[in-house]
């Protein structure tokens, strides 16, 4: 009976796991596997993962605040997760028997960084995009847009830390955005989660989109976020949080079951 989870620090609004428990049924694997949300605090991080191997667990995804924390613990991490230096997968590949000299017992994965590409409606590729935020979901999406050959200029509400992003993995600080100069915008702040009004906390104008634009909000909830409600009212393409959830669960779906994610469930699940 392999067990899955998702850690983190509240938990309780996450949306992975009614989105995987109903993937996991889809894929015929609801009997055997199971997916559970553990509220787990910061100081007790580590302790509770080096667990989870010997309580049956296969694998878990992490979220706020222990993405940096997954990295540092793990024996091996995947090429994404250090150059992004956060992990938001966590892959064990033995049965718990741990202790070996050498095992690997905790395998750390970026599966944030492909899911937010796969969310996209086309290649980045070429294309002048603006990210805003600095944080860990900064750090995936700088990085996968950089990778893909796009032109990236990071605002962040404290400069210092897009300064040190964009020193770290490449991109270029702005303070005051031209909103209408770029075919791609992302946010990637908590703006919105709490119902903030981003076009008071972020450097954009409502009615100043434009349909040739993309704009992504990771920001999700149940309803369109008032940012993806103007950029769509402007023609522009939208992409919501809920799809990016949804791609990047897939992956680590794909990771510890090696099989196929049933995608168009997980959307329906994740959208409840
Ligand atoms: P984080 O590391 O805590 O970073 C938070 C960012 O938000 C920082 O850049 C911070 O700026 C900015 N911020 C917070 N309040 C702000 C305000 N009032 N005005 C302007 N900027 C503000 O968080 P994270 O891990 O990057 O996550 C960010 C968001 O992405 C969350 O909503 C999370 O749920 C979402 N996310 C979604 C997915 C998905 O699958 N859809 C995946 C990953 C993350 P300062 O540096 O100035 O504090």
């Amino acid at each position: 009976m392999p067990r899955l989870a998702v850690l983190g620090y509240p938990v309780s609004h996450s949306r992975s796991p009614a989105m995987h428990t109903a993937a996991l049924a889809e894929l015929g694997l609801g009997e055997e596997w199971s997916y559970e949300a553990i509220e787990v605090a910061p100081d007790a991080f580590e302790a509770r993962v080096r667990a989870m191997p010997g309580e049956g667990f296969a694998g878990a995804n992490v979220t706020v605040p222990h993405k940096g924390a997954a990295l540092s613990l793990a024996d091996e991490l995947s090429e994404t997760a250090r150059e992004i230096g956060a992990a938001n997968t966590l892959v064990f590949p033995h049965d718990g028997e741990s202790g070996k000299a050498g095992e690997v017992v905790v395998r750390a994965e970026n599966t944030d960084a492909e899911g937010f590409l796969r969310s996209l409606p086309g290649s980045p590729a070429g294309k002048r995009a603006l990210v805003l935020g600095a944080g860990g979901a900064a750090r995936a999406i700088v990085w996968t847009l950089l990778r893909e050959g796009a032109e990236v200029e990071v605002w962040n509400r404290t400069e210092l830390r897009s300064q040190h992003l964009c020193e770290e993995l490449g991109g270029e600080t702005v303070a005051a955005p031209a909103q209408t100069a770029y075919e791609m915008i992302v946010n990637t702040t908590l703006v919105g989660l709490g119902g903030e009004d981003p076009f008071a906390e972020l450097p954009l104008v409502a009615d100043a989109f434009a349909p040739a634009q993309t704009v992504v909000d990771m920001v999700y909830g149940g309803e369109p976020t008032a940012l993806l409600r103007a950029a769509a009212t402007a023609g522009a393409t939208t992409v919501d949080g809920i799809e990016i959830l949804v791609q990047q669960g897939a992956l680590s779906l794909e990771a510890w079951t090696g099989r196929p994610a049933p995608l168009e469930t997980m959307r329906a699940a994740a959208r409840g």
